[in-house]
């Protein structure tokens, strides 16, 4: 049980990365430490997390050789150079089964792409993206994941003076579709292949050797990204910058700054105070997701030829297709929310609970979790929901199947906000609750199911930056 670190990223082109060491911190404190994740990379827990020198960036891991990726992308649909401002890569942690995972360091100082930010990070934004990324990990959701927060003991200076601190994320990789702007942009075709190759070799073995196997890069990244963003839909989960440079080749759920999830059912939905057009929303996320990956095509896309079609058309094919995958991903989803797998719970049977829930602003999840348990009715003074759900019980619902895809404990806001006003003040009790029930969102919690006593139309959430 030990590090055991590979560097195949820095054996890319030189444009893709800078070597860069992490800052000293003053005086590193463990917060919290995933003793679960540590085993699952191989990691002794017992041993490393008395090491909070090597979670802040102080002290270098056996093996790590530290670097800040290159990376572009697309902001709120402009165009902008980017990269790792504020987070370094220490290696790829090969597990005892042979997997490899991105071990990086989130708010561990400058690097050569910090631009005017600091490269820092605040406590209470860490332990957010903590929180939240484990309980999507809970969820069955593809995320990244957090293995550790420190603390530095660095002030870091936002409108007011914060504490400072450091996410360890553990990631099947940080390829961005930002990462192939970046390349499409800035480097050589050559580089788009080579950054191409290596995407498929770390994540798409099999089509390694297929000759269109760059057209069949572009369909697996679409085809995860459907997957992710259905299930997002089907948990409530509101990303919030849905920026290309956090949309991972991996299909993996980054970058946990403004993202919440709902109470209240409202397709508008947006918490981020930067989002004022919306153009995150939660029922813009599914065609965000396409504009993305038009993004990605067009780096692809003097890799994309077959003898039949232009490149173009073979892009356009491949979104059509992100469509039709998304779809079934979303019904199928909302089939096993229903407790009905066959084709009686259609598009419109959906879609009349979800205009009667938003109509009614009902909580999503509980609505969900309501219908499982109960044969009453959920909505007893409305007709049309009464209406509804006896047209939705006579196709026999299997409320065991139901249990499985209804979660009962999401991270909701004011809970989230609880644990980490506790957390500033250095009461870490009331996040460790939170976590434990949030490791368990399919069972019963008499405190956790609660909505907010207010709602939370006006919940607002920062960059975290
Ligand atoms: P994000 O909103 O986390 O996706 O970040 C967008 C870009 O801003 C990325 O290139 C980050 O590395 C960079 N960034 C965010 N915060 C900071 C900071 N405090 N210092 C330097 N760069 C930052
Ligand atoms: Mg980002």
């Amino acid at each position: 049980m030990s590090w055991n670190f590979d560097h195949t990223y820095s054996k890319l082109p030189e444009i893709f990365f800078r070597h860069q060491k992490p800052q000293t911190a003053p005086s590193p404190k463990m917060v919290i430490f995933n003793d679960d994740l540590a085993k699952f990379l191989g990691l002794n827990p017992n041993e490393i997390k008395n090491a909070p020198e090597i979670f802040a960036g102080s002290e270098l891991p056996p093996g790590a050789k530290p670097l800040s990726q290159a990376y572009a992308g697309h902001q709120f649909g402009h165009f902008t150079k980017l990269g790792d401002g504020r987070a370094v890569l220490l290696g790829e942690q090969i597990t005892p089964d042979g997997r490899r995972f991105d071990v990086q360091l989130k708010g561990s100082g400058p690097t050569p792409f910090s631009r005017r930010g600091d490269g820092f990070a605040a406590l209470l934004p860490m332990l957010r993206e903590y929180i939240i990324s484990e309980a999507m990990f809970a969820l069955g959701v593809p995320t990244t994941r957090s293995l550790a927060v420190v603390l530095t003991g660095r002030d870091v200076i936002r409108e007011t003076v914060l504490q400072g601190a450091v996410l360890t994320r553990v990631a099947s990789s940080h390829i961005r579709v930002g990462t192939f702007e970046y390349a499409s942009a800035y480097g050589t075709p050559e580089d788009v292949r080579t950054l191409a190759d290596y995407s498929i070799r770390r994540h798409f073995p099999e089509i390694e050797n297929e000759p269109d196997k760059y057209v069949l890069l572009l369909r697996k990244v679409a085809d995860l990204q459907a997957s992710l963003i259905a299930s997002w839909q089907h948990v409530g989960f509101i990303h919030g910058v849905m920026n290309t440079d956090n949309m991972s080749v991996s299909g993996e759920t980054i970058d946990y700054g403004p993202c919440a999830f709902m109470d209240n059912f409202n397709p508008d939905t947006v918490f981020s105070s930067i989002d004022t057009g919306g153009r995150y929303a939660y029922k813009n996320q599914p065609k965000i997701g396409a504009w993305n990956l038009c993004r990605f095509a067009e780096s692809l896309l003097p890799l994309l030829h077959n003898n039949i079609k232009s490149p173009i058309e073979i892009a356009e094919n491949e979104i059509d297709r992100y469509w039709e995958r998304y779809n079934e991903y979303w019904l199928n989803g909302m089939r096993a929310k229903l407790g009905i797998l066959s084709e009686s719970a259609n598009v419109s049977l959906i879609d009349e609970l979800l205009n009667l829930m938003a109509e009614h602003k009902l909580d999503y999840t509980n609505t969900f979790r309501k219908l499982s348990l109960s044969t009453s009715n959920v909505l007893a003074n409305s007709p049309k929901f009464s209406e509804w759900q006896q047209k939705w019980q006579a196709r026999m619902p299997d409320t065991e199947l139901m249990k499985k895809h209804n979660p009962v404990i999401i991270p909701r806001n004011h809970h989230v906000e609880e644990a980490l006003a506790a957390a500033e003040n250095g009461d870490f009790s009331v996040m460790h609750s939170l976590l434990e029930a949030l490791s368990r969102p399919y069972d019963d919690s008499e405190k956790y199911a609660q909505p907010p006593q207010q709602t939370n139309c006006t919940y607002q959430t920062f960059c975290g930056t």
